[in-house]
C-alpha cells in the first residue's frame, strides 16, 4: 500500500510536471518583463456585416512580441496570466491601448467603428474593474458607445455579480458581447436576465458548416434565439464563402474570419492616407 502510494507520489513529480511548472515560471517571468518593457501589441481583426461586407467593428487580439521566441498568440499565456494575477495589469494596458487607437483613428477622420476587447474572469471579478474602464475612457476620451466588452459564458455564471457588474457598464454607456457562445455551460436566463447586446457564436460550430447536420441545428437554433431576444449576432471563423453564404442566409448579421481579413496591426489595416479600409 505504502509502496504503491510512494510510486503514486513518485509518479506525481514526474519530470514531465517539473517542466511545465518550470516552463510557467518562465512565462510568468517574461510577462512581468514584457509589461514592464512594452513586449505587448494589439493586432485587430476587422468584424464585417454580412449583408454588405462593411466593416462594423475591430477586436483587438493580444500578441506578446518575445525578444527571443518572436511573436506568441494569447492562448500560449493568457492562462498563465489569469493564474498569478498579471492579466489585471495586461488587461488594463489592453483596454488603454485599444481605447487610445480607437480615439485615434477618430482623430483622424476615420468613421466610427465599434472596438471590441476581450475581458478575461479575474479582471471582470477584480473589485476595481469598473472603474478602471471609467477612468480608461475618460483619459483616452474614447466613446463609450464605441467600446465593447467580449465576456465569455462561464465568466457570467455569477449571475447577481454579472448583473452588478454589466448594469454598471450599460450605465457608462459600453456595449456587452457573450464571447464564445455555446462552449459554455450558460443557462437561457443569464440571457434574459443580463443586459447583452451581442452573441458571438463559437467557430467551433462554424467550421463544419453547412455540412454538419448538428452544427447546422445548433447555428440556427442560436441565430432564432438572437432574433427573438433582439440581440446582435456575431459568427467567428468564418474561412468559406460556402459558410459566409449560409450564415447570411440563416440571417446572421455580422461575421469574422479569415475569409474577410486576419487580425493584423493597426499599421496595416488602413490604405495610406486614403481612410479607405484595407479590407473589404
Ligand atoms: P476570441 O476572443 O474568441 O478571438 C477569436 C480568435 O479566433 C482569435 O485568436 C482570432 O485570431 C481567431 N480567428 C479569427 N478568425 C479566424 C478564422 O477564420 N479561423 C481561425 N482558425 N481562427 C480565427 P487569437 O488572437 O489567438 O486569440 C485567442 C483567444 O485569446 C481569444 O479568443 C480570446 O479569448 C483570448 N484573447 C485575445 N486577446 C485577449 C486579451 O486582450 N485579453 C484577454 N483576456 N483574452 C484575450
Ligand atoms: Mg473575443
Ligand atoms: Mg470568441
Ligand atoms: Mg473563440
Amino acid at each position: 500500500d505504502a509502496k504503491a502510494r510512494g510510486r503514486n507520489r513518485y509518479c506525481f513529480y514526474a519530470p514531465d510536471m517539473a517542466a511545465r511548472a518550470l516552463e510557467r515560471m518562465t512565462i510568468e517571468q517574461g510577462l512581468r518583463r514584457a509589461l514592464e518593457h512594452g513586449h505587448f501589441e494589439l493586432h485587430y481583426q476587422p468584424v464585417v456585416s454580412l449583408s454588405d461586407q462593411r466593416v462594423v467593428a475591430f477586436e483587438a487580439l493580444l500578441r506578446w512580441q518575445h525578444p527571443e521566441r518572436g511573436l506568441i498568440g494569447p492562448e500560449r499565456f493568457i492562462p498563465v496570466a489569469e493564474e498569478c494575477g498579471l492579466i489585471e495589469p495586461i488587461g488594463r494596458w489592453v483596454l488603454r491601448a485599444a481605447c487610445q487607437q480607437g480615439a485615434q483613428w477618430l482623430a483622424q477622420g476615420h468613421a466610427p467603428c465599434v472596438m471590441a476587447v476581450n475581458v478575461s474572469a479575474r479582471q471582470f471579478g477584480a473589485e476595481d474593474f469598473i472603474d478602471t474602464v471609467r477612468t480608461l475612457l475618460a483619459d483616452t476620451g474614447f466613446p463609450p458607445e464605441q467600446l465593447e466588452l467580449e465576456i465569455t459564458e462561464s465568466t457570467l455564471q455569477e449571475i447577481g455579480h454579472s448583473q452588478f457588474v454589466l448594469d454598471a457598464l450599460k450605465v457608462i454607456g459600453i456595449r456587452i458581447a457573450v464571447d464564445d457562445f455555446g462552449t459554455g455551460f450558460s443557462s437561457l436566463s443569464l440571457l434574459k436576465h443580463l443586459p447583452i447586446d451581442r452573441l458571438k457564436i463559437d467557430r467551433s460550430f462554424v467550421t463544419d458548416l453547412p455540412h454538419d447536420v448538428n452544427d447546422v441545428a445548433i447555428t440556427r437554433a442560436i441565430v432564432a434565439l438572437s432574433h427573438t431576444l433582439e440581440l446582435q449576432m456575431t459568427a467567428e471563423g468564418i474561412e468559406t464563402a460556402e459558410q459566409l453564404g449560409f450564415l447570411r442566409e440563416l440571417g446572421c448579421q455580422c461575421g469574422q474570419g479569415y475569409l474577410f481579413a486576419r487580425p493584423a496591426p493597426a499599421a496595416e489595416l488602413f490604405g495610406a492616407g486614403t481612410g479607405e479600409q484595407a479590407v473589404s
